[in-house]
C-alpha cells in the first residue's frame, strides 16, 4: 500500500509556523482522516505533541519522506468541515491579514470541546396482543403501576423512557423485566439540543403587497441565474423579513440550505419566533447565550441536514450547510458585521466570497444601507431593490421636527430638554401613551464641542474630531496630533465649550424631577446585566409599566412599541463628532431607527431631534427619512477625502513589547512603500491620471488604543483608488525582512 501524507497546520500563533507541515499518516488510521479534522501531531525539535487541523491530503511528499514525521492521534470529537470552508479561511488569512490557524479556528465549527449528544431513549410495544393479555392479567392482579404502563404503551406505541420512569412511575426493575419477557424494547434515537421548541406553524395571513413582489420576483430570478448579490433597501416597516422568507422558501424548495444574518441585539424572540412559525422545526438559531455544546449541537445539525435556515450573529454564517444557497445579512449596516478580533473579517465581504464557492447567494437588507454597500449598488455591483412605503396600511410615518440647541441656549434654557420636548413628552403622557428619549451616545470617549455654533473640535490634519484623554489633552487618533483643550470655540471664538458628560442616569434623573408622576424606564449596559436583562426591560415596557423609556442605541432596535407615540433624541450630534470617517453615516442611521420607533402601529407618531447642528446633512437628511439625499452628501464627502467606498483602505498595526521597535518597522515600511506613494495634490489633469492607482500612506502614529498587555501598537494607513495596489503593496510587505520583536496584522 502507498504512503499517505497530511497537510497540517499547527495550533501556534506565530508568523515563523505560519505554514504547512506534512506528517505521514499511519496505516491505522487510513480513511479515518477528513478534511478539517484535529489531529495530534509531535513538533518541533523537542517532538512536543501539538494540535492542528488538517488541510489537505497527497500521496507525494514535498520533503525527504524519511523526515516526516507521523500523526500520533485523531481527536475523535472533532468535526470535519468541507473543503469550501478551509479555502475561505484562506482567503480571509491574504484579505485580512492574519496566520493561516486563527482564520481557521475562525470557521472552524468548534471551538471547545463538543459534549457528547444526548440520546434519547424510545421505548416500543414488540406486540400490542401480548400487550392486552398481560394488561387483563395485572389489572386482575391490581397492579398499578405495571397497568398504567402497559395501558399507556397500546395506546401510543411509543414512549420516550423518561416518561415511562417519571410520570409513568414505573421502577427500573420492572421495566427491565418487561424487556426481558419481550414485551417492549428500548430504540435509541439521536436528540439535538433545540434552542426554541414547542411552536406551532402558523400560515400569514396578508398578502404580499406590489413593492414585496417585485423585490421577490427580482431577487427570485436573479437566484436561478447569475446569482448576483443583491441589496434590499426598504425602510423600517416595509416587510423586508416577508421577503426575505419568501426567497428562503424558494431556495429550500430548490433543495438548498439558507443561513440569515441578524445583529446580535436585534436577535430577539420576536425576530426569530416569526420564522419559526414559517419553517418549524427546520430553523434553529445560534446565539450568544447558547453554550458551546449548544452551538456545536446546532451546527452538527445543520451539517446532517436536519435542517434548512440557521439564524445567528456573524458567526453564524460559517455554519457547515452541505448544500448552501443563499445567505441573508439584514441590517447590513451594521458595525458588528466586522470582527473585532484577528482575522479582522467583514460578513458582507466573507458571505460572497463564500457565496462564490458554494455558486449561492447574497442578500443584504436595510432601512439604512451603508454608503458603501449602496455604491457598489449604484455602480452595478449588485442588483438594488426599493421599498418605500410600510407594509401594513395603517401604519403612518412619523412627523420629524428638529429643535436647534443653540436657539433654547439663547433663551437661557441650559438643560438637555428643549422646551418642546417637555411639552409634547407631557402631552403625550395625558393621553397615556409612551416616549422614548433616546441618548445618541456610543462609546464613552469623549469630544469637545462648542454648544455656541456646534462644531467640534477637530484634527487640523485629518477630518475627524479630535478625543479628550485622561491627561486632559485632546489627541487625534489618526495621526497622532495633540493638543490643549481651547478656551474658546476655533470656528466662532465663542467660550461656551465643553465636553458631552451627559449619561442616561443623568437624563432618568431628570425626567424624573421634570414629571414626578411619570413612570420611568432606563435601559443601558448597568441596567441590563446578566442573562435576559435586555429582553426583561423591554418586556416591561412593551406591557406598559412605565410610560418613558431612556436608553442609549440599546433601545432602538428590533422591537415594535404599538404605544409609543413619541420619540425625542436628546442630542443627535453625539455621534457626529465621534471619530472615524464614518460618523456621519452612523449617526444618520442611528436617528433613522431611532424615529422610525415612534407610531410602528396605528397611532401616529411624532419625533422630536434636538441638535446643535440642525443644519447637518445626517441630521436633515434623517429628519426628512431622505436616504438618498443623505447618501450623495456622504458619498461626496468620501470622494473629497480619499475615503472608502470609493477609495480603498488598508491599516497595518505594529505591535511590540519595546516602543521604539514598532515605531521603527512601521517608518521602515512607509518608507518602502514610498515607491507606491503618489502626490496628494494633482495639479493638472494629467497628474490626476497618474494618481489613480497611486497609493497614499497616512502615519505611523500611535494606535488609538496604544498600549495592550505591554505591547505597544502603532498604526499605517494606505488608500488607494485600485485595490490591486494595496494588495500588491500587502504581498511587498511580506517579503521584508522583518524585526522578530515586531508583530503586525
Ligand atoms: P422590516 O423588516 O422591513 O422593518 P417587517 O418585515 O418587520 O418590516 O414588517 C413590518 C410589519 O408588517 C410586520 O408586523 C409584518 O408582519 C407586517 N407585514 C409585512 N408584510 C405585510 C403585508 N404585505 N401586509 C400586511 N402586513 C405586512
Ligand atoms: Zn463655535
Ligand atoms: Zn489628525
Amino acid at each position: 500500500m502507498s504512503k499517505q501524507y497530511v497537510n497540517v497546520i499547527v495550533d501556534i500563533v506565530h508568523t515563523a509556523v505560519d505554514r504547512v507541515f506534512q506528517y505521514e499518516v499511519p496505516e491505522e488510521l487510513f480513511g479515518k482522516l477528513s478534511l478539517g479534522m484535529k489531529v495530534r501531531i509531535p513538533f518541533g525539535r523537542g517532538n512536543t505533541v501539538r494540535d492542528g487541523y488538517i488541510i489537505g491530503f497527497t500521496e507525494k511528499p514535498d520533503y525527504d519522506p524519511e523526515k516526516i514525521k507521523q500523526v500520533q492521534a485523531v481527536e475523535e470529537e472533532a468535526m470535519p468541515i468541507e473543503g469550501q470552508l478551509i479555502q475561505l479561511a484562506a482567503w480571509m488569512k491574504e484579505h485580512y491579514g492574519s496566520t493561516m490557524i486563527q482564520a481557521l479556528k475562525t470557521v472552524l465549527p468548534l471551538k471547545k470541546k463538543m459534549k457528547p449528544v444526548q440520546k434519547k431513549y424510545l421505548v416500543r410495544t414488540v406486540s400490542q396482543e401480548a400487550c392486552c393479555e398481560l394488561l387483563a392479567v395485572y389489572r386482575r392482579k391490581k397492579q398499578k403501576a405495571r397497568v398504567r404502563f402497559l395501558e399507556a404503551l397500546t395506546e401510543d406505541e411509543v414512549l420516550p423512557y423518561e416518561a415511562v420512569t417519571q410520570r409513568l412511575r414505573v421502577s427500573p426493575a420492572s421495566f427491565r423485566l418487561f424487556l426481558e419477557e419481550g414485551i417492549c424494547r428500548l430504540d435509541t434515537e439521536e436528540r439535538y439540543r433545540n434552542p426554541v421548541r414547542g411552536l406551532l406553524k402558523k400560515e400569514q395571513t396578508f398578502l404580499l403587497n406590489e413593492e414585496q413582489r417585485a423585490a421577490i420576483s427580482g431577487m427570485t430570478a436573479s437566484w436561478d441565474g447569475k446569482k448576483e448579490t443583491c441589496l434590499l433597501h426598504g425602510i423600517t416597516g416595509s416587510g423586508k423579513t416577508e421577503v426575505y422568507m419568501e426567497l428562503i422558501r424558494h431556495v429550500i424548495k430548490n433543495g438548498r440550505q439558507a443561513i440569515v444574518l441578524i445583529p446580535e441585539i436585534a436577535l430577539t424572540y420576536q425576530t426569530v419566533m416569526r420564522f419559526y412559525r414559517q419553517f418549524g422545526e427546520r430553523v434553529s438559531i445560534v446565539n450568544s447565550r447558547l453554550s458551546a455544546g449548544e452551538k456545536s449541537d446546532q451546527f452538527e445539525r445543520a451539517r446532517t441536514g436536519k435542517i434548512d435556515i440557521m439564524i445567528g450573529p456573524r458567526s453564524a454564517l460559517f455554519t457547515p450547510f452541505p448544500n448552501l444557497g443563499l445567505i441573508i445579512i439584514d441590517e447590513e449596516h451594521e458595525t458588528a458585521y466586522k470582527s473585532e478580533t484577528v482575522p479582522k473579517y467583514h460578513a458582507i465581504e466573507t458571505a460572497i466570497k463564500r457565496c462564490r464557492m458554494a455558486d449561492a447567494m447574497v442578500v443584504l437588507g436595510s432601512a439604512t444601507p451603508s454608503a458603501s454597500s449602496y455604491y457598489k449598488a449604484q455602480n452595478g455591483e449588485y442588483l438594488l431593490f426599493q421599498m418605500r412605503s410600510r407594509a401594513k396600511e395603517e401604519s403612518m410615518l412619523p412627523s420629524v421636527e428638529i429643535v436647534d440647541l443653540r436657539e433654547e441656549l439663547k433663551a437661557g434654557n441650559r438643560t438637555i430638554f428643549s422646551r418642546r420636548l417637555k411639552e409634547l413628552l407631557k402631552e403625550t403622557l395625558d393621553r397615556k401613551e409612551q416616549a422614548l428619549l433616546f441618548l445618541n451616545r456610543r462609546g464613552y470617549a469623549g469630544f469637545i464641542s462648542c454648544r455656541s455654533c456646534g462644531e467640534a473640535v477637530k484634527c487640523p490634519h485629518c477630518d475627524v474630531s479630535l478625543t479628550q484623554h485622561r491627561d486632559g489633552k485632546l489627541k487625534c487618533h489618526y495621526c497622532g496630533y495633540e493638543t490643549e483643550i481651547p478656551k474658546s470655540c476655533p470656528s466662532c471664538g465663542s467660550h461656551y465649550i465643553a465636553g458631552f458628560g451627559t449619561g442616561t442616569q443623568k437624563v432618568e434623573a431628570m425626567v424624573r424631577s421634570m414629571l414626578p408622576e411619570a413612570r420611568v424606564l432606563r435601559m443601558d449596559a448597568d441596567t441590563t446585566k446578566g442573562k435576559g436583562g435586555h429582553d426583561a426591560v423591554l418586556a416591561a415596557f412593551a406591557d406598559g409599566k412605565a410610560d418613558i423609556l431612556v436608553g442609549t442605541q440599546m433601545i432602538v432596535k428590533g422591537h415594535d412599541f404599538p404605544n409609543v407615540t413619541l420619540v425625542g433624541i436628546l442630542a443627535a450630534d453625539l455621534s457626529l463628532y465621534s471619530e472615524g470617517y464614518e460618523a456621519g453615516e452612523r449617526t444618520f442611521q442611528l436617528l433613522t431607527q431611532a424615529a422610525g420607533r415612534a407610531g410602528r402601529d396605528k397611532l401616529p407618531g411624532q419625533v422630536v431631534i434636538q441638535s446643535y447642528a440642525p443644519s447637518h446633512y445626517s441630521v436633515e437628511a434623517a429628519a426628512s427619512q431622505d436616504y438618498e439625499s443623505f447618501y450623495w452628501h456622504e458619498i461626496l464627502y468620501r470622494r473629497l477625502l480619499h475615503y472608502p467606498p470609493v477609495y480603498h483602505m488598508m491599516s497595518l498595526l505594529f505591535t511590540s513589547k519595546e516602543e521604539n521597535a514598532a515605531e521603527r518597522m512601521a517608518g521602515k515600511v512607509k518608507e518602502m512603500a514610498g515607491e507606491f506613494e503618489g502626490h496628494f495634490k494633482a495639479e493638472t489633469e494629467e497628474a490626476e491620471e497618474q494618481r489613480h492607482g497611486a497609493v497614499e500612506i497616512i502615519g505611523p502614529a500611535k494606535a488609538a488604543v496604544s498600549r495592550i498587555n505591554d505591547s505597544y501598537r502603532y498604526v499605517l494607513y494606505a488608500k488607494c483608488e485600485e485595490e490591486q495596489s494595496l494588495l500588491a503593496l500587502k504581498e511587498k510587505i511580506e517579503q521584508m525582512e522583518w524585526d522578530r520583536n515586531v508583530l503586525y496584522q
